[in-house]
């Protein structure tokens, strides 16, 4: 049966190709932009400018799109606005607070769990999120650039103990259709990985990333595929999004969500509840929900664990088992993530 969602939506055939590619390099990137687009207040931009000596800007206009005009304290908006918070330093938040480079036997893998591994495909990202665990990551040292895949599958092949590979980086979908297709081809003829998951914000900032071409490589593989996406308030997913969701649901892959408890962005019941709603409502389930990796540059960010657990026990009360993401934590050396409830 089609549903009505299902009707509106434009065939991906009927869109121009690689679209997003325009999209990503036509990103917001400077400050003096953002706020000239959303009217913010005149008397926090030299703060702004600050902190992208810290970490660059970079916003698409789609998801500014999706931002109240005028509003600093948007939940989206807060998600990627540059402000003075960044400065402060705090011994307990550093610059890899989850331990990955103790883990990276080969450049371009990081091996902390067994039966999986992640690649790191790329450095780049389609937005940058102000709160992100990797905002200091050496990726010029340590991303398996596409001449470097080598050294990384060779790494994946020979442990026959790697069932799923995580795509990740950076944004492994910032990627173009033909080298994430090598890539695909790669993994095919390594016959103990049996999952591919790619964890992505791409999809949620560019919606258009969704091509033809994309859905064909997946459609071709014949591994396991999972997304783990990466939402954090129900206002990201707009009929773009949704329509991108529900196209790579109609193929044989899983839909996964994982959110990040962010202070002044979904700290609250009623935006984690309508969050699980929405995911649904696109064919997402809510996988994770992360407490904040600590990061230098993101104390603004961080939420005291006891709140934490109480806004996990709040949405647990209101929402079916299906929808209620785990609530876990990332830690330096630990051989999974700590879950907390
Ligand atoms: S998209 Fe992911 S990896 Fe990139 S900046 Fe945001 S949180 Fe970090």
């Amino acid at each position: 049966m089609i549903t009505p969602l299902q009707q509106k939506r434009p065939s991906i055939k009927q869109k121009r190709q690689n679209t997003w590619q325009d999209e990503m390099r036509d990103a917001v990137s400077s400050p003096e932009e953002l706020w000239s687009i959303l009217n913010l207040p005149p008397d926090k931009l030299v703060a702004a400018q600050n902190a992208c000596k810290l970490f660059p800007l970079k916003i698409p206009r789609d998801f500014i799109s999706r931002m109240q005009i005028g509003d600093i304290n948007d939940p989206l908006l807060r998600q990627v606005l540059p402000i003075e918070a960044e400065h402060i330093s705090d011994p307990n938040f550093s610059l890899d607070p989850v331990g990955d480079l103790d883990n990276n036997p080969v450049s371009g893998i990081v091996h902390k769990y067994h039966g999986r591994a992640l690649l790191i495909a790329t450095g780049a990202c389609g937005v940058h999120c102000r709160y992100c665990f990797r905002r200091h990551f050496p990726y010029s040292e340590q991303t398996a650039s596409k001449k470097e895949w080598q050294a990384a599958l060779d790494y994946l092949s020979k442990n026959t103990s790697i069932h799923e590979v995580i795509l990740s980086g950076g944004d492994p979908l910032t990627l173009s259709d033909s080298k994430l297709s090598q890539l695909f081809l790669a993994l095919e003829d390594i016959s103990h990985i049996k999952t591919i998951r790619i964890h992505t914000r791409q999809i949620v900032v560019l919606p258009s990333r969704v091509s033809a071409d994309f859905l064909k490589i997946l459609k071709q593989s014949s591994k396991n595929i999972v997304f783990v996406m990466h939402v954090n308030h129900a206002n990201e997913i707009n009929d773009s999004v949704a329509d991108a969701m529900l196209n790579l649901s109609e193929l044989n892959v899983h839909l996964l969500n994982q959110a990040v408890l962010l202070k002044g962005v979904n700290d609250s019941p009623d935006v984690l509840v309508d969050l699980s709603h929405a995911l649904f409502a696109v064919k997402v389930l809510p996988y994770y929900i992360n407490v904040l990796d600590r990061v230098s540059g993101a104390t603004h960010f961080a939420l005291p664990l006891d709140t934490c657990k109480y806004l996990h026990t709040a949405i647990k009360a209101r929402l079916p088992g299906y929808l209620v993401p785990k609530l876990v934590q990332d830690l330096a050396k630990k051989d999974s993530k700590t879950w907390l409830l």
